[in-house]
Formats: structure tokens, sequence, C-alpha cells
């Protein structure tokens, strides 16, 4: 561990806390504070208390933790999502994958790890403090460096036709990029939109229709969590509810 790296701090309530490491910096909680320098003694996977004796454990940020906790402009692509949406693209290291809109780049950094060094995630969002936003938050988490960070509206953009293995698409109007994203995604593979809405949902399969896109599947990822303390053992009481939709079309031969 060094200064400059992303640490995730862990209170007994198991409430978790992100920040960077860095000379003479010190972390806050409401029952204390512990100065960085302590942090990076402890290590990944150790101790420090307060000066108020406030336990927390110290954690390198899983991706999830890291999108999650991070610096966001626009709502990221909730984890358990970007997950599901890895694996309806049916990405592979080495896959070339369009996205739009970036956001605060959350589902950028699932693509990027997907795809791996020798892939490629070329990345459309039309507002620059997003798009500002997301290249901090990705640059700050990985060294991939295999972003291609676009300003600009997908609807807009020259892309080459039949050159990504897949599309992801988390932006309120879909339907808008459609044309360019069929063009420019291979036959036979994945598009998959996130939308929060039913009503979009229906929308964009409406508006598919005029491409040469199949719908494959339309689904929800729903995880519930449990309180385990024994003889305490139930569903938590609270949960994540709903997020959004994921829709998986797949492109056709079209003639
Ligand atoms: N998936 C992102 C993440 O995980 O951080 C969040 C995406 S956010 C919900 C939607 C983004 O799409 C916004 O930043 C918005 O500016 C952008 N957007 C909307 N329409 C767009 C378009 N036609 N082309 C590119 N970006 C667009």
């Amino acid at each position: 561990m060094r200064f400059g790296e992303w640490v995730l701090l862990k209170d007994v309530k198991g409430r978790a806390y992100l920040l960077r490491l860095r000379e003479g910096g010190v972390f806050g909680h409401h029952r204390g504070n512990v100065p960085h320098e302590e942090i990076l003694r402890a290590g990944f996977g150790g101790r420090v208390r307060t000066h108020l004796g406030e336990a927390l454990s110290v954690h390198r940020p899983s991706l999830e933790e890291y999108v999650l906790h991070m610096r966001r402009a626009a709502t990221p692509t909730y984890p358990k999502d970007a997950a599901a949406m890895v694996m309806l693209l049916d990405l592979f290291p080495g896959a070339r994958v369009l996205e739009a809109g970036t956001g605060s780049g959350g589902l950028t950094l699932f693509l990027s790890r997907a795809v791996g060094r020798e892939g490629r995630v070329v990345s459309y969002e039309k507002r620059p403090h997003h798009l500002r936003q997301a290249q901090e938050n990705v640059r700050a988490f990985s060294d991939l460096d295999n972003v291609d960070f676009l300003l600009g509206g997908l609807e807009e953009a020259q892309l080459p036709e039949e050159a990504f293995d897949g599309v992801a698409l988390d932006l309120m109007e879909p339907w808008t990029v459609l044309e360019k994203a069929v063009r420019a995604l291979k036959t036979d593979r994945f598009l998959v939109a996130y939308l929060p809405n039913i009503t979009q949902v229906l929308e964009l399969l409406e508006r598919a229709q005029a491409h040469p896109l199949a719908l494959e599947k339309v689904l929800e990822v729903q995880h519930r969590t449990w309180d385990l303390r024994p003889p305490v053992a139930h569903p938590s009481f609270q949960q994540v509810g709903h997020t959004a939709f994921l829709v998986q079309m797949r492109k056709w031969k079209d003639s």
C-alpha cells in the first residue's frame, strides 16, 4: 500500500468510506479521526482505531465498492446490473464495445475490465462535465488504458460499419441513437439497453422494429440480501428495490 491509493474503510456497523491516501491526510469519522499514515501502516486487510476508539477495517475497494462510492456526475449503472450487462453483451478479452452515455464512468469500468488490455471501449457522452468526471473516475481506479472517451451525442458519431462486438446503452432515449449503434454493431452480436421505466422499454421495442434487431430478453436483476446473526436469520428488512430493466437485442442479417 502507498500514498495515492484508494482505500475503503468499514466501521462496525458495516458503513463504508472511500478515500485516497495522502501524506499528512486525516480521515474524519463521526466517532473520531485517523491519520492516513496509520491506515498505511495497517495495510489492506488490517484494522485501525480512531482517537475515540472506533474500530475500522481497511480494504482495497472492489469494483462494486468503488462504483457505489465514487464521485458521480450522473447516476451510475448499479453494479449488479453492470455485471449482468457484461454477460448479456457476451464480452470477452479483446472485444470492442461501444457505449453511450458515459455518465460517471461506472459501467465503463465494468466494460473496460471485461474486454481487458487487448480490448477497447469507445464511450460517447454529450455533457462535457459528465465526461470529465467519468474520465477522472476511470483513470483513478484502473490502469488498463483501454477506453476512448468521446464528447458528443452518439447519434452524431462517425463510426465504421460492423466494427463492435457489443453496444451498451444507458441513456434516457436510446431509440435516438439506434441507427448509428446498429450500423456499428457486428451481425449476430448484442445491443443491451438499461432503462429504469417499462414505458421506455416499450418505446424502444416499438422503435427497434425499424432496424435489424431481434429481441432476446427483457429482465431485472434482483439481489435479496439476508441478515445472518444467529439465531436471527431472515431477508434484510431494507433492500435495494427496483433499479432498471435490461433489454438484450441481437442484430440479424439485413438482407
Ligand atoms: N452508465 C453511466 C454510469 O455508470 O456512470 C451512467 C449514464 S447516465 C444515467 C446517462 C448519460 O447519458 C448522461 O450523462 C447523459 O448526459 C448521457 N447521454 C444522454 N443522451 C446521450 C446521447 N445521445 N449520446 C451520448 N450521451 C448521452
